[in-house]
């Protein structure tokens, strides 16, 4: 091993988060030849990039130690759940990039077992089936200083609870008539402790089991023994699970059998991020009141909506490297986001021109019926990428903000009587400006310099300003959708007196149609990815047609050549 082999090693360790410190240490000491995590989304909504963290998470420390990473969806709850859900978190896991061990896992594939588990707690007398309704069960639970109160059903028999408990599964009670509850301390500082329910009536039909139960296992009853069941290792949750885990490891006390393997809860802190709601029951409400569009809204958090933006999987990775695992909760200023999708696009984006807003130009100097190709660089970040061609001729449009009748000396970019250089092109000089009735600037006169071709000067003499321009009559008309923050708040869910949809921002969407794109655009399809010079990033919306491509922007450019000189 070379010396630099060796810094690098030791880097790698130091930079090793907490998480993967530990499951070193367990690989090393032996306790486990080969980690199993999971990823256990419930099918209730759309991923968002909370889930992309817990991804990456999980499947990241299966790919580093060599292990494996389950694929497992919690669903426990038939009403709130839904097909749809589930295909479009697998298409969302594999679109991060990653590959689940072997089958798909579902907790109602563990329905059976579960149902033993509770058997077997009621014959050991740690669990009974309770009369009282929701209501009273939640007012007698007492409060964080104030011991609960014992139900009047929790020394029935064993026989009593087996016998009711069966008659619960056949369906003889109605819904909320009755629960099975966990008989452990109604006086426990930890209110999850306080005889929570394990299993309650629900006479739903579920994706996935139909009919068959019309009893439901509670989450609480479900994650940690389906986590048991699957060999997991290492169980990664959030932080407000961490409250949970005394219940969990109760619940496997009562269950366990020796010499199988007992998954160890970790938990870290949620992604929290700035401007933005990322639990999905808010989502869900944006999308039901129809405040955006659907799941996968480019505005929206979700998976779905930041793909429909452009973001790519290597983004969001490198996003999720950069925010790290934290014990503590904390909310990521949402530029990080737009930071690493910047910084994969910038290395991996072909270079276009589009004019969002256009102004025609006529080179009066320039022959009427004479076109030529100018060759442009495709990426300058990305030598293997090339060139292409792009037409010249008389009549083009630049940018409306690219011009000013009169500006001081800051402004770098065409004056009524400056230079400018158009990007590949020439040198051009705008001699006259022509106005409609209302004195709205409708057109500029210029005239170009011939010897300046490629943007090159002839004679040393200097221009401040590079504009992109396109052909007009080569000139593919599109639609460009710009986004703004979905959220004017910084934290829109964290006020008491308002509600999180007040703080919408109005502006967050602005369609421009008319735009005009340089002819290499024809071809682009579905999905892909453009930088159009000085405007930012850009991605072709899945509503595109034949006739009309729609662009959604991804995330604006800084300007960043426009004042160089080159
Ligand atoms: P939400 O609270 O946003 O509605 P959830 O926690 O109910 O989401 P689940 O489907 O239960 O969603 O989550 C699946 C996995 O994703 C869990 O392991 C959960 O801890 C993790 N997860 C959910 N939200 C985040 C987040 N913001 N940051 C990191 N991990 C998250
Ligand atoms: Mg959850």
């Amino acid at each position: 091993m070379t010396d630099k082999n060796i810094t690098e090693n030791q880097e790698e360790k130091k930079s090793l988060n907490f998480i993967e410190q530990i499951v070193e240490e367990d690989l090393k000491s032996g306790k486990h030849k080969e980690i199993i995590t999971r990823f256990p989304p419930e099918p209730n909504g759309y991923l968002h990039i909370g889930h992309a963290k817990s991804i990456i998470l999980n499947f990241g420390l299966s790919e580093t130690f060599h292990g494996k990473t389950n694929l497992r969806f919690d669903d426990t709850n038939p009403v709130k759940e839904d097909v749809e859900y589930v295909d479009s978190i697998l298409e969302d896991v594999q679109w991060l990039g990653y590959k689940w061990h072997g089958d798909v896992h579902y907790a109602s594939d563990y329905f059976e077992q579960l149902y033993e588990w509770a058997v077997k707690l009621i014959k050991d007398g740690y669990a009974y089936v309770d009369d009282q309704s929701i209501e009273e069960i939640s007012a007698s639970r007492g409060t964080p200083t104030q011991a609960g109160k014992e139900s009047p059903f929790r020394n029935r028999s064993a026989e009593e609870n087996i016998d009711l408990f069966e008659r619960m599964r056949k369906g003889e009670f109605k819904d909320g008539e009755k629960v099975l509850r966990a008989k452990i301390d109604m006086s426990s500082p930890n209110m999850h402790m306080r005889d929570p329910i394990m299993y309650r009536i629900k006479h739903s039909e579920h994706h996935r089991t139909a009919d068959k139960w019309c009893i439901y296992p509670m989450y609480d009853f479900t994650h940690g023994q389906s986590d048991y069941i699957e060999g997991i290792t290492h169980s990664i949750c959030t932080l407000e699970f961490e409250n949970h885990r005394p219940l969990y490891d109760w619940f496997l006390d009562h269950i366990y059998e020796e010499g199988r393997t007992r998954p160890r809860q970790i938990e870290f802190a949620r992604l929290n991020l700035s401007y933005t709601v990322m639990s999905k029951r808010k989502l869900a409400e944006l999308v039901e009141k129809k405040l955006v569009s659907g799941w996968d809204d480019p505005r929206m958090p979700t998976i779905s909506g930041l793909r429909r933006r452009g973001y790519t999987p290597e983004a969001l990775q490198l996003f999720a490297e950069k925010v790290g695992v934290a014990k503590r909760e904390n909310i990521i200023d949402v530029g990080l986001l737009e930071y690493s999708i910047k910084e994969h696009l910038n290395r991996t984006a072909q270079r276009v021109m589009t004019v969002l807003d256009p102004l025609k130009v006529t080179i009066t100097n320039y022959p009427k019926d004479k076109e030529e190709f100018l060759s442009a660089i495709n990426n300058p970040e990305d030598e293997s990428m090339g060139e292409r061609e792009i037409p010249f001729s008389r009549t083009l449009y630049i940018e409306k903000e690219d011009f000013r009748e009169e500006a001081n000396r800051k402004f770098f970019r065409l004056k009524l009587g400056g230079e400018v250089r158009l990007r590949y092109a020439y040198f051009i000089k705008c001699n006259e400006v022509v106005k409609d009735e209302n004195g709205n600037i409708i057109e500029l006169l210029c005239t170009y310099d011939p010897l300046s071709k490629g943007g090159k000067s002839p004679d040393g003499r200097k221009v401040k300003g590079t504009l992109h321009w396109v052909s007009a009559k080569h000139a593919l008309n599109v639609e460009v959708k710009l986004y703004d923050r979905l959220f004017s708040d910084e934290s829109p869910d964290g006020h008491k007196e308002k509600d999180f949809t007040e703080f919408i921002n109005p502006d967050s969407l602005t369609v421009t149609e008319n735009c005009k794109a340089e002819p290499f655009l024809k071809t682009a399809k579905v999905g892909n990815r453009f930088q159009f010079e000085r405007k930012g990033y850009f991605c072709v919306d899945k509503d595109s047609s034949k006739d009309k491509i729609i662009f959604n922007r991804t995330v604006p450019l800084r300007d960043s050549w426009a004042k160089k000189n080159f």
